[in-house]
């Protein structure tokens, strides 16, 4: 096996027998990325300096007998997680330009860990998009197929670990934007409970919505990177300081004693595409052989989901996006002589389409005599949806569901159509409303050949419930096994 195509514990294995260094791990990430990044465009900046640099160190601390499972390990993050010294654009032209002076908390963390940062991921500009083509700087293509979107928003950093261009990544989710990727590219992502992942140096799209978390070639990967990141941040006042577990901990002897609870509002969706939801039905019944209990329950108020999220992210957004006026950083346009001017040209010039239709949506439902109709009335629906879940969990102990409703769509298909985009973030945009973590883990392959995630949602704080049975699943498939030909 060539060493680019290992996952974390399998090079962290070699890396502690001293058969590998992680200067070699990280220089064979390096040159796959150089063969592969021109037909998959996964990078929007790529570290090669300093990531040898953090290689050779790391290999000094393994030396010493220093060695954490993050050690040496070279791993990509999106482009809105600020690192220091190191380009942070949110694939906006506005930041196009910026470089952060801090780092953020998870970026501290890997650096403690020991992790190699090979590069910053390509996204939905400001994170908002489901498919790559809304980044200021390029579209990402799916390993899988080539002339398919990655999905979206994180679509570089699923992209690069399905394509083995790093091992591992850590992208952002506020709608769906780790779990719908996750699935469109064949790998693992978490989305964790609200508050178990500090969001200190995450650039804000929709702050009460934003989570950070994993993405990764399998379940075990999953965990050590979730073990990595999870904790308690004075820095983020929405920060929890709940013990963190083991996430690794998991029993692989089965499902007995699990309830998991289907939905029965997700088989109703409308533009369900047949083979995402037999994927689904063929992953419930390894489920059952696994010992699980499947159980129907209910979330009545799904069918509001979409609306509410399309009000509320908006409307945050176009408070956090204000700062961006051409004053403080990034991009200015100087030619204009007043100050309004100013503002105008550089925020016209600076954000694409559709950051600019969020800012103007948000703003209008934020403003005065369209808030009680809008703003006020999505937060009301919000509270149904979590309540609908807090029911459904007194009857199972995890909700299972599709990711996506299709597949992967062709680069284009969707992109003038902005409600059908929307339309398409149905299943994983209600565990953001509610708050709660959720995983996408491969469970099959449509006829055309491209990856079905499946989705596993739990109580606050339950993730470790959800890797344990995402991880059980996995070890009864072989779906994570396969690789794309690029
Ligand atoms: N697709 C959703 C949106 O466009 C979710 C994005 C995200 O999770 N960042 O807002």
């Amino acid at each position: 096996m060539k060493l680019h195509e290992l996952t974390i514990h399998e090079a962290s294995d070699l890396l502690k027998k001293r058969e590998i260094s992680s200067q070699e791990l990280t220089r064979a990430v390096l040159d796959r990325i150089e063969s592969v990044e021109k037909k998959v465009d996964a990078y929007i900046t790529i570290a090669g300096e300093t990531a040898v640099k953090q290689a050779e160190l790391a290999d000094r601390e393994i030396s010493r007998g220093n060695i954490s499972p993050l050690t040496g390990i070279p791993v990509s993050v999106k482009d809105l997680i600020c690192t220091k010294g190191l380009r942070t654009t949110c694939a906006s032209k506005i930041l196009e330009n910026f470089t952060p002076q801090y780092d953020a908390f998870v970026i501290k963390k890997l650096k403690k860990a020991g992790a190699v940062i090979v590069g910053k991921t390509n996204m939905d500009e400001f994170a908002m998009g489901s498919s790559t083509e809304n980044s200021g700087m390029k579209t990402t293509r799916n390993p899988w197929d080539l002339t398919c979107i990655p999905g979206g928003s994180s679509g570089g950093s699923a992209a690069a670990v399905a394509a083995d261009m790093c091992l591992g990544s850590l992208g952002s989710d506020t709608g769906g934007s780790i779990r719908q990727p996750a699935s469109h590219c064949g790998v693992v992502g978490m989305k964790p409970t609200y508050g178990r992942v500090s969001r200190f140096g995450l650039v804000a799209f929709a702050s009460s919505l934003d989570q950070i978390g994993p993405l990764a070639k399998d379940v075990l990967d999953c965990a050590l990177l979730m073990n990595a990141i999870a904790g308690y941040d004075p820095a983020d006042s929405t920060s929890v300081p709940e013990d963190v577990p083991d996430y690794t901990s998991f029993s692989n002897k089965g499902l007995s004693g699990m309830t998991i609870g289907i939905p029965k509002e997700y088989n109703e969706t409308k533009g369900l595409d047949p083979e995402v939801s037999g994927a689904v039905k063929n992953a419930v019944k390894v489920i059952e052989d696994l010992g699980a209990k499947c159980v129907e329950i209910t979330l009545p108020h799904t069918k509001y989901a979409v609306a509410a999220y399309y009000v509320i992210a908006p409307s945050e957004a176009s408070s956090n996006l204000a700062r961006y006026d051409g004053v403080k950083y990034g991009f200015r346009d100087k030619e204009k002589n007043s100050l309004i001017d100013m503002y105008r040209s550089t925020r016209t010039k600076g954000f694409g389409a559709e950051v600019q239709r969020r800012i103007i949506l948000g703003t209008y439902s934020l403003s005065s005599g369209y808030y009680d109709a809008y703003y006020k009335k999505a937060s009301q629906v919000r509270t149904l949806i979590m309540e609908d879940f807090k029911n459904a969990f007194k009857s199972c102990d995890l909700i299972l569901s599709p990711v996506a409703p299709t597949p992967a769509f062709k680069i284009g298909e969707k992109i003038d159509d902005p409600l059908t985009m929307y339309l398409s973030d149905i299943f994983t945009l209600s565990a953001n409303l509610a708050g709660i973590p959720g995983i996408s883990v491969p469970c099959g392959f449509s006829s055309a050949g491209l990856p079905i995630g499946l989705q596993l949602i739990g109580r606050h704080f339950e993730e470790k419930k959800i890797l344990t049975a995402a991880y059980n699943f996995e070890q009864a498939t072989d779906f994570h096994k396969q690789k794309p030909e690029i």
